[in-house]
This record gives C-alpha cells, structure tokens and sequence, in this order.
C-alpha cells in the first residue's frame, strides 16, 4: 500500500484511523481560520477535510445532515425560524429548508471559503442556497448568539467542527446559556455530540453544561456516519419543553425525499444503550 494513496485521519484518543482511498488532491488552502482540503476519493466521491478531519463526503453525508435536521423539526410544534451554526457546507441548510413550515433558515458558518468551496466540489449541498427563505451569514456563531434578542428562534442546529479552535465556545455552558436566551418558548438546540464509543465523557459534559444553561429536556440521538471516527455518531437536542414524543403522523407523511431518515429510523435513534444510559443516569 502507498501511504500517498490514501487520506488517513487519525483518531489519537482510540489510537484508531479511517482511510479512504484517493485519486487526487483537489485543492488545499489555509484560510484565515482554518486548513482546508479536497480530495477527490476513488469510492467515496469528493471529500472535505478541515485541520485534518474529514467533514463531509459526497457518498455518506446523508446520516449526517439529516439527522441534523429532521428529528428536531420534527419534534418542535411549529419550526419557522432556525439557525444553523457552522453547516458551511450547507448540507443542514438544504435539509431544513425541506421543510415548508421554515419561513427563515439562516446559516451563521465563521469561514466564508468552507461554502464557496462547497459551492465548487459539493454542488448538490449547495442547491437550496437561493431559497428566497435562506440567509447565509460569515461570522463567529457565538458572537451572533449572543447578540441575539430575546425570542428570535425556534431551533438552532450547531453544525460545528469538533470542539478545538474556533468552535471550543460552541460546546461551552455560556454558550447555551445564549442560545437559551435567544429561544423561543418550546425552543431547542442540536448540538453535534461525536461518538459515544469514544467521546462519551464529552458528551456527558456536554449534556450537564445544557442542564446547567437551563434546558429541562435532553435527548441525545444515535445514527451512523462511516466517515467520523468510530463510525457510529450523535446529535444532542437541548430543549425548553418535552421531548419524549415526537409529530409522528407528520413525519410518517413527510412530503419530501430523505435517504436515510424516516419516522422509524427516528424512533429507533432514540433507544438509549446499555452503557449510554449508566453514564447519563437514565433509567
Ligand atoms: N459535519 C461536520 C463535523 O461534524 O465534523 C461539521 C461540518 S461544518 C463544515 C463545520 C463548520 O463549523 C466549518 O465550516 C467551520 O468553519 C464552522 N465553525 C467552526 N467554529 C465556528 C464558529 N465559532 N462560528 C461559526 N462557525 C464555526
């Protein structure tokens, strides 16, 4: 095997690594936040790779964004306005404006050349852009968070790299307290959680930073996602309000094509593993 051959992230806390095999190096910039890559992979499409980590392939960003998106849209009782923090390569963006109770869905990534190169390499992601609901701002998330006036929005979605550099105060209690404050009444955010194999301890950080932010409602979700180490991820959704059901009639009805999700493959995220459950508390 030719180690040039192939792009390889290496997953230093699992002492893991995930390989794809590559037919060219497309195009590689540091940009003023961040190094961007893209390859051209033999089996997997095109492929986006931020400070080393893979972020979104042509083949499996599916699970990803619509795991994202649909489970919480279809949890809230009437989701008009959403933000996606981060989402540059507007994956989520394309998800959520599938759904025709969204009247705004404002994309807030920090790194304006993430979207101009998704524009380029993953143009099908990027085919919602013109909605006339879509509204793509460049700027740090957490600044327009915390900006943000009183019931300014129903969900936010933080579509984020993982929590180094520009996107640590993503995953931070000042934060939620923020996002808390900008939200509606049955508010919520989703919150990409990383694996639970390997990052459970962050993950239960993450759920007590949500607690002590003010949320009253947890749900951490589970889904595949071959490209992210372990291959098997999560979304946690904070909300004000219940989240022990979800608008199944409407999500069993949904008038748009998903790959992955559906109304089962909703109610089957939500089971709750054996070893989850001891290190959340639940019963
Ligand atoms: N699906 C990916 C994952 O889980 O690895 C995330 C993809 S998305 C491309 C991540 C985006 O978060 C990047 O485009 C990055 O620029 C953005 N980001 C990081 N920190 C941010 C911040 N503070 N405010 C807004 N966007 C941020």
């Amino acid at each position: 095997m030719n180690p040039s051959e192939w792009f390889t992230e290496i997953v230093p806390v699992a002492q893991s690594a995930f390989s794809l095999k590559i037919k060219q190096k497309l195009h590689e910039e540091y940009s003023e936040f961040q190094h961007l890559e893209i390859y051209e992979t033999e089996e997997f499409g095109n492929l986006m790779v931020i400070d080393g980590c893979t972020m979104v392939s042509t083949r499996d960003n599916f699970f990803y964004h619509e795991m994202m998106s649909h489970p919480a849209l279809y949890t809230h009782p009437n989701p008009k306005r959403v933000w996606i923090i981060g989402g540059g390569d507007c994956g989520t963006l394309k998800e959520v404006l599938k759904h025709a109770s969204v009247e705004h869905a404002v994309q807030i990534d920090i790194d304006e050349r993430v979207t101009r190169l998704a524009e380029i390499y993953f143009p099908e992601l990027c085919e919602s852009n013109n909605d006339p609901r879509a509204d793509l701002k460049f700027i740090d998330g957490i600044k327009w968070v915390k900006d943000a006036a009183p019931n300014s929005v129903d969900i936010i979605i933080v579509d984020s790299t993982d929590p180094v550099g520009p996107a640590e105060g993503l995953f931070s209690e000042a934060f939620y307290r923020d996002c808390f404050a900008c939200l509606s009444e049955n508010g919520m955010v989703v919150q990409q959680s990383e694996s639970a194999l390997y990052h459970l301890k962050l993950i239960g950080e993450m759920r007590n930073a949500m607690s002590n932010a003010g949320f009253g409602h947890l749900q951490t979700l589970f889904f595949p996602q071959c490209l992210y180490p372990s291959g098997w991820w999560s979304a946690t959704i904070a909300s004000k309000s219940d989240l022990s059901t979800f608008r199944e009639q409407d999500s069993a009805n949904k008038a748009f094509d998903t790959v992955f999700y559906n109304s089962d493959i909703h109610k089957a995220s939500l089971a709750q593993p054996e070893f989850v459950k001891k290190v959340f508390s639940l019963k």
